[in-house]
């Protein structure tokens, strides 16, 4: 729906468009970036013509594949423009683009986050994130999976805190803007935080 422009009026957008798994974004990555760039094009648009407040859910994605552990929300990022993964990673990151330069041009309220690695009840079995992965493997007694040497690093965020901070952010003060890291403030080990988990 994102797509294609739409005329409602609001008095506040979250904008969460893009499926985050790299399962499902991968699927079909020209609609991925359509739909992080058109998609934004669209709902700021809308925020500009209704004046609503509007907040958009980006990613730690933007980072890229850091060198900086963890990322302070001042980090550029250092990312692939042309791997399997750069239709989600440029997507949001032109969509941040767009959400400042709306700011700038346009005087719009807006607001955004860069969400970490979320997890809750009614994941997808198969949404191929570490805690989904590990949790359904673990139901299905198989063995579980870690790649590599299980030293990649991930900092998690519950959804119903996301949500809350969601709500949050939403009703700052005009001006502050974000970008707001969602996440716990440190990395964890994919291999010591399993680890833990069965300890
Ligand atoms: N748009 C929308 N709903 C609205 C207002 C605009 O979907 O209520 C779309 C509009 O079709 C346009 C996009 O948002 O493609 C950007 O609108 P904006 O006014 O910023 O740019 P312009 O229309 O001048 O290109």
């Amino acid at each position: 729906m994102l797509l294609f422009p739409m005329y409602i009026e609001v008095d506040e957008i979250y904008n969460l468009a893009c499926p985050a798994s790299p399962v499902h974004y991968q699927f079909d990555p020209v609609q991925t970036t359509k739909t992080s760039v058109h998609g934004a094009i669209n709902v700021l648009g809308l925020a500009k013509r209704v004046k609503a407040r509007i907040l958009q859910a980006s990613t730690s994605e933007v980072y890229g594949d850091s060198v900086v552990h963890p990322q302070p929300e001042s980090y550029w990022g250092h990312v692939n423009l042309i791997g399997p993964r750069s239709c989600y990673d440029e997507g949001k990151r032109c969509a941040e683009t767009l959400f400042f330069d709306y700011y700038r041009q346009h005087k719009l309220d807006i607001k955004f986050v860069r969400i970490f690695n979320t997890y809750g009840p009614r994941m997808l079995p198969n949404d191929g994130r570490v805690v989904s992965n590990f949790i359904v493997q673990a139901l299905k007694g198989e063995d579980i999976t870690i790649y590599g040497e299980g030293s990649q690093t991930r900092s998690f965020c519950y959804v119903d805190d996301l949500i809350e901070r969601f709500v949050r952010m939403m009703n700052t003060e005009r001006g502050f803007t974000g970008p707001l890291n969602l996440g716990i403030p440190m990395n964890f080990q994919c291999w010591n935080w399993l680890k833990k988990c069965f300890s």
